[in-house]
C-alpha cells in the first residue's frame, strides 16, 4: 500500500514535470527561424511603440523569435540593448538607432560574429556594418511637410509676404537633415523672393534643430521666437518636422494668445499622424502631419531578414541616396503621404490604421 502510494506520488510528479516542460518555452534556437534583434529609440512616442508592435507581430507570423528593447532615447542603454541581443545569439538585427553615430563598435562586434544589421526608418552613420536601410523617402516627408503649408497659405497663387518659423528634428538624427532639406526645396524660392519671411532669421540646422526630437525644447525655443521677434507682428506658419514639437510649439502659441480671438493659430506642420496631433488637426490648431504606415515599413524590414537568412536577393529601390559616410547602403523607401482635415479619414481610418472612435 505505502508502496503503490509512493509510486502514485512519484508518477504524479513525473506527470506534472513532463507537462512542465511541455509549457516551458524551447530555447529561442530550437524553436524558430532564428533569433532577430529589434532596438527601438524610445516608448515617449506612439509611434514607435506601433513600430516595434508590427515587426514583432510579422517576425512572429514568419517563425522567427524576437527580442524587442525600447531604450528610452538614452545612448549607451541602446548600446548595451544590442550588445546583449548579440549574446543571445541574434542572426539579425533590426535597429531604430538614437545616434546614428554611436554604433560603430558594438557594430564590428556584431560583423565579426556574421550578424547582419538592418537600419531600421533612421540611417546608422560611419560604419560598413550596416548591410541594408528600411524606411521612408525621408526627403520627400520635407517636401510633403512644405508643400502643405504651400497650399495652405496660398504661395502659388501669389499670396503673401507671411511669416514663417523653422523647425528642425534632432541633429544625430540622420533623417532630420533629409527632412529638413527636403522642407527648403519648396521653402527657399519664395523666401528669397521675399513672400515668405523668417523673422527670427534662424535658417539652417544648425541653428533650428531640436535635440532628441524633445517637444519641450520645442515649445521653449518658440517661447523665445514670440517674445523676441514678434511683439508688433503675427506668425503666419511654423514648419514643424515632428507631431510631438508641434505640440509644443502650439502650446507655446496658445500661451500668447493665438487661436483666439482675433489671433489664429499659424498653419502648422508635423510627422506621424500620432493621435493627439490627428486630433489637433480636427480641432484647427495643427495644420497638417505625415502618415507613415508602420505596418509596411515592417514587412518590408522582415522580408529583408528572411531574404538575408535565406540568401536571397534583398529587395531595394534606392541604391544611391544614403551614403552613411563609409558606404553607400542600400535601401528601400516607402511613399510618406500628407494628411490634413481634407483626408484624414480616407488615408488613417479606412486603411485599417486607426478607429474612427480613437480619433472622435
Ligand atoms: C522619424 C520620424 C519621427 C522622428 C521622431 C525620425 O527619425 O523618421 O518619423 O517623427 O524620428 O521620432
Amino acid at each position: 500500500m505505502q508502496h503503490t502510494r509512493r509510486f502514485l506520488i512519484k508518477a504524479a510528479a513525473l506527470g506534472a514535470a513532463l507537462a512542465a516542460e511541455a509549457a516551458a518555452p524551447l530555447p529561442a534556437a530550437a524553436q524558430s527561424k532564428g533569433l532577430v534583434g529589434v532596438a527601438m529609440p524610445t516608448k515617449s512616442s506612439a509611434r514607435w511603440i506601433a513600430d516595434g508592435d508590427n515587426i514583432v507581430k510579422v517576425l512572429k507570423s514568419r517563425g522567427y523569435a524576437t527580442d524587442l528593447q525600447y531604450a528610452e532615447d538614452d545612448v549607451p542603454n541602446q548600446l548595451s540593448q544590442i550588445e546583449n541581443m548579440i549574446t543571445k545569439g541574434a542572426r539579425v538585427l533590426v535597429i531604430a538607432a538614437i545616434d546614428g553615430t554611436t554604433l560603430s563598435d558594438v557594430l564590428g562586434q556584431a560583423a565579426r560574429g556574421g550578424i547582419k544589421v538592418i537600419a531600421y526608418d533612421r540611417l546608422i552613420r560611419s560604419t560598413p556594418n550596416v548591410d541594408y536601410y528600411a524606411t521612408f523617402d525621408n526627403f520627400q516627408v520635407g517636401v510633403l511637410q512644405a508643400s502643405s503649408l504651400e497650399t495652405g497659405l496660398g504661395l502659388k497663387e501669389g499670396k503673401g509676404p507671411f511669416n514663417i518659423e523653422l523647425f528642425g528634428g534632432s541633429p544625430d538624427d540622420n533623417n532630420a537633415y533629409f527632412f529638413y532639406d527636403g522642407a527648403l526645396s519648396v521653402l527657399q524660392p519664395y523666401i528669397d523672393k521675399g513672400k515668405l519671411v523668417v523673422p527670427s532669421r534662424q535658417l539652417g540646422m544648425d541653428k533650428v534643430s531640436t535635440l532628441r526630437w524633445d517637444g519641450a525644447t520645442a515649445q521653449a525655443r518658440m517661447d523665445n521666437l514670440l517674445s523676441a521677434y514678434y511683439s508688433n507682428k503675427r506668425v503666419d506658419a511654423v514648419l514643424s518636422p515632428y507631431d510631438g514639437l508641434s505640440i509644443g510649439i502650439i502650446s507655446s502659441l496658445k500661451g500668447v494668445g493665438y487661436g483666439s480671438g482675433d489671433l489664429p493659430m499659424p498653419l502648422i506642420s508635423g510627422q506621424d499622424c500620432e493621435i493627439a496631433s490627428v486630433k489637433a488637426i480636427l480641432a484647427g490648431e495643427q495644420y497638417s502631419s505625415i502618415f507613415k504606415d508602420t505596418r509596411d515599413l515592417a514587412r518590408v524590414t522582415v522580408d529583408m531578414v528572411d531574404a538575408l537568412l535565406t540568401s536571397q536577393t534583398v529587395q531595394v529601390n534606392d541604391t544611391k541616396s544614403y551614403n552613411n559616410g563609409v558606404k553607400v547602403v542600400p535601401a528601400y523607401l516607402l511613399k510618406p503621404v500628407i494628411v490634413d482635415k481634407s483626408n484624414w479619414q480616407a488615408t488613417l481610418i479606412d486603411s485599417g490604421y486607426y478607429t474612427k472612435q480613437q480619433i472622435q
